[in-house]
């Protein structure tokens, strides 16, 4: 039996029973940061494209530090502006 940890790099809690895709695993503490990230997700996405929004979430690091820049807010003026501190 496994100890289901978090899949989340650098999270090291065990025991979570918040399973995605019968592949990975996330703590309750993972999962309420995922659900804010996803605020920020379009509502149309295809399951494959929340599956890799997911992935690219359970790859951040901990805590609160998943990339601004994968943000898929889509205005490219305040976009190139967030990139270029001039
Ligand atoms: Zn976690």
């Amino acid at each position: 039996m496994g100890v289901k940890a978090c899949s989340r790099k650098n999270c090291e809690n065990i025991m979570c029973d918040i399973c995605i895709d019968g592949k990975w695993y996330l703590c309750r503490t993972c999962f309420e940061e995922l659900k804010e990230y996803k605020r920020q997700w379009q509502s149309n996405l295809t399951t494959l494209q929340v599956l890799l929004l997911i992935k690219t979430f359970i790859k951040t690091t901990l805590p609160g530090t998943y990339n601004p820049y994968s943000s898929f807010h889509e205005d490219t003026e305040e976009n190139f502006e967030k990139l270029i501190i001039t």
